[in-house]
């Protein structure tokens, strides 16, 4: 066979990718029909396609990528690390200097005593291994019966089998037979969608007061954990009201209840702190990281526990693992991204001065007149597109109809916003620069701009009755 390269002709890379590639999050006879994408470079924010199109990422590939696109540093560091040591396990009484290096570092990073790091290669993996971590938690101590784990509604938490049934994705439940046993979910305190007439701060009350009502419900001696994002990212960067946090960390101590903070999304600078926990004012007893541990340059995830769930898990033989807990090349990446984004004063700079002056740009696009609404926190953001600004309508159409046509408008000028049903969301690399803010907010307007008038034309501009 012959070599697979970047430089063949687009139409004979998607006619391969058609045969023989299944991807993921996609009907396959559409994107075997269209053709798919190839993206075959990327610099900084902007990403090129094989034929030579340029984007403006706002997404992070998946919100992952926060140091941007193309530090030759983090290949220096996986090329050094594979010539020393590719590979070894963590498993059976033996570790090695990346592993070591890294879980050392992140216990500096996080807040409080989170101290400790059992790793995996993803966020889905190192959620499986949290559920396996709260119930064995519960079991050493005597309190086999406190199983259950309490989710929100329209959560994402990774696409396996365990992580997906902690979501709450209702498509994703619906196929091969989710969610597992023992496992929960209550309403997500998403105001503009769900909030009616009620005032967002007593809608967060209510939210987070079903967390009380389902332990109640279930028995506290039946409760093991609840686990959700600080900020919902795939549910559409749904920022919840200021009374939700705070009464949630409330029940969980005084229920006894393991607080999960997945943080895949949140953490490594996304909100304007190293942790979505730290904005929001949380002290989750575990930490779900990924995607910006590393910034997508390697494959790498892991569940950060306390001093106390440690001393815990420490008294058993902790039966679960992954062949790449820890895999050294990824553990050296990982380091390195970190490395940077601390030196490079990445992080701070987000939050000091590209988060605010984001901020302006983005709450800007709320006078659009096909937006209801404009949200952001730190480097995370979204719009909800509706057809009736003042009573915060959905659309007629089908959910997303909407969100689709925005998205493929983003793409023709040149910027990737992803759309969650009819909201349009950004996650943009953490290194953007504020004349890269001005162009990816230049090239939203004109997205916008397009996307109402096509909607017009469509006869979607109508109201869900
Ligand atoms: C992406 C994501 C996951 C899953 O991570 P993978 O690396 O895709 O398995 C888990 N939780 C949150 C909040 C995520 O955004």
């Amino acid at each position: 066979m012959s070599m697979i390269t970047n430089h063949m002709p687009t139409a004979e890379l998607q006619a391969l990718d058609a045969a023989h590639h299944l991807h993921p999050f996609t009907t396959g006879n559409e994107i075997n029909a269209k053709g798919a994408r190839v993206i075959t470079r990327a610099n900084g924010v902007t990403l090129t396609d094989s034929d030579g199109h340029q984007f403006l990422d706002a997404m992070a590939g998946l919100w992952c990528v926060n140091l941007g696109y193309g530090r030759p540093e983090l290949a220096e560091a996986a090329a050094r690390q594979m010539k020393e040591l590719p590979y070894y396990n963590t498993f059976f009484m033996t570790t090695h200097v990346p592993a070591i290096a890294l879980s050392a570092r992140i216990a500096e990073l996080t807040p409080g005593d989170l101290n400790h790091t059992f790793f995996a290669s993803s966020g889905s993996e190192a959620n499986d291994s949290n559920i396996r971590l709260v119930r064995t938690y519960w079991d050493v101590k005597g309190k086999p019966s406190k199983k259950t784990i309490i989710a929100r509604k329209n959560g994402y938490h990774g696409s396996s089998m365990g992580s997906a049934s902690l979501g709450g994705m209702s498509a994703m439940h619906a196929q091969g037979g989710l969610p597992i046993a023992d496992i929960h979910h209550i309403d997500e305190p998403h105001w503009y969608a769900q909030g009616g007439d009620t005032d967002p701060a007593e809608f967060g009350l209510e939210r987070a007061q079903q967390l009380e009502k389902a332990i109640h419900d279930i028995g506290e001696d039946n409760v093991a954990a609840f686990i959700a994002e600080p900020i919902q990212g795939a549910g559409g960067v749904v920022i919840p009201p200021e009374t939700y946090w705070p009464e949630i960390q409330r029940i969980c101590d005084k229920y006894e209840i393991l607080l999960i903070a997945d943080e895949v999304i949140c953490g490594f600078g996304r909100t304007g702190n190293w942790f979505g926990s730290q904005t929001m004012g949380i002290r989750p007893d575990i930490m779900t990281i990924a995607k910006g541990l590393s910034s997508g340059y390697a494959p790498i995830g892991g569940s950060v526990v306390t001093d106390e769930v440690a001393s815990v898990i420490d008294q058993c033989e902790f039966n679960h693992g992954y062949t790449y807990s820890g895999h050294p090349v990824a553990c050296a990446v990982a380091l390195e991204n970190l490395r940077i984004l601390d030196e490079e004063g990445i992080v701070d700079r987000a939050s000091t001065e590209t988060a605010p002056y984001l901020k302006g740009k983005w709450d800007a696009l709320a006078d659009h007149p096909l937006v209801g609404e404009a949200r952001i926190a730190g480097l995370m953001g979204s719009i909800a597109l509706t057809p009736h600004k003042e009573s915060r309508a959905k659309f007629a159409a089908d959910a997303g109809t909407a969100g689709l046509i925005c998205r493929e408008e983003c793409f023709a000028n040149g910027l990737i916003m992803r759309h969650v049903g009819d909201r349009m969301v950004i996650s943009p690399p953490l290194v953007i620069t504020k004349d890269e803010v001005n162009t990816l907010s230049d090239r939203a307007w004109k997205a916008l701009d397009a996307a109402h008038a096509r909607l017009k034309d469509e006869g979607l501009m109508k109201a869900a009755s």
